[in-house]
């Protein structure tokens, strides 16, 4: 007979102030992975650039060609992952290295984006927003902008019809590639016929290059109707968060985690209804917080500030979104209803161009849950 197996969790009831319904009954951790997949999901913070696996990299090489420094998969994996590294910011961004002025010509990069499409469906995430920064993938000056973007967005287009996923692409610029190119890549997601960009996302180094210089780009841009979301309050406090809300009118915070270190920034996080974009393992990958079971993401809720479950860097993670689940039901407590709560709050912060139509169309996933 086979050996009874110890229920794996029994989430404390009470233990977020939104408490909306029973704890799910004790599983295996297989249990619980098979159900958090089964789970409909919404991902609204995933890089392009970070969904590259291993494998998937191996294989464009070996396809299409790009150096690599290793063509071996257990040299290759600690270059690229974090979880091979200590943790921590600089480490975490040093994975990005590999990448820069690999890809070696259009199929390559066609194969990354649909690629990242299937994978998020394959996991059952219903609605993905997949940010990209098109400077990444021309590798200097390798390829036009525009000619990436287009590439990109008919391969997006191609799998989410294929896989049956909706997907709104972000456009995103980094504070580490000079004022100069980020302000040619705005005016050409500008010029670019709607459904090419939904969002401006600004990513890179916090530490070293303030969002500032970039604020002119961020109103141009809301001006041209484009929403905006801004990586803030990560590698640096609060009042980087209370800034991009403030001064440059974010609709969204990637990460944010930091405003817990400030009432009043959570309160004008609460007041404004700004969205924080959470990626419980990036921040442990990124050293914000030493482990997913001190994360303050529930402290967050309790505030009034809302939260959405995302992946960031799924291949640089080495995780997926239904991994991020089974963390954030074993370690922090979350029942079935939390996460259906936050799948709907995130559809209502959405930078869908419809978001009406889109809480119609797939609103009704979570019924049965
Ligand atoms: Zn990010």
């Amino acid at each position: 007979m086979d050996k009874v197996q110890e229920p794996f969790f029994l989430p404390a009831p009470g233990v977020l102030n939104m408490v909306f319904g029973k704890p799910t009954r004790a599983m295996t951790h297989e249990e619980l992975h098979a159900r958090m997949k089964q789970f409909p999901k919404v991902d609204l913070h995933r890089h392009l650039e970070g969904c590259i696996s291993p494998e998937t990299l191996l294989y464009i090489a070996k396809t299409f060609g790009g150096a690599l420094p290793s063509y071996e998969l257990d040299q290759l994996k600690p270059l690229i992952q974090a979880p091979h590294d200590t943790p921590g910011f600089y480490n975490f961004l040093e994975k990005f290295k590999v990448f820069r002025g690999f890809y070696p010509n259009r199929e390559a990069i066609e194969h990354v984006a649909h690629t990242a499409v299937k994978e998020a469906a394959e996991d059952n995430v219903k609605y993905l927003e997949l940010r990209y920064s098109p400077s990444h993938f021309a590798g200097g000056g390798k390829f036009p902008e525009r000619d990436v973007t287009e590439w990109i967005h008919q391969a997006i287009q191609r799998a989410a019809a294929e896989f049956d996923i909706i997907v709104t692409p972000i456009l995103t610029i980094s504070r580490d590639y000079g004022l100069e190119l980020a302000a040619a890549t705005v005016d050409l997601a500008i010029e670019l016929p709607t459904g090419y960009f939904y969002g401006l996302d600004i990513a890179g180094n916090e530490i070293q290059n303030s969002a500032r210089p970039f604020a002119d780009l961020f109103a141009r841009a809301k001006d041209a109707g484009l929403n905006l979301t801004i990586h803030a309050g990560e590698a640096r406090g609060a009042y980087n968060v209370r800034e991009a809300v403030s001064e440059f009118n974010a609709d969204r915070i990637g990460h944010g985690v930091r405003a817990i270190e400030d009432p009043e920034v959570m309160e004008l996080l609460k007041e404004k209804d700004v969205m924080l974009e959470v990626c419980l393992t990036s921040n442990v990958h990124t050293g914000i917080v030493p482990a997913v079971k001190n994360h303050p993401i529930q402290k967050l809720i309790e505030n009034g500030v809302a939260v959405s479950l995302n992946t960031d860097d799924p291949a640089i993670s080495d995780i997926c979104l239904s991994d991020e689940y089974v963390l954030a039901v074993t370690e922090l407590g979350f029942s079935d209803a939390d996460l259906k709560a936050l799948n709907l709050s995130a559809l209502k912060h959405s930078f869908a161009p419809d978001r009406e139509a889109l809480i119609r169309e797939i609103g009704g996933c979570w019924n049965h849950f």
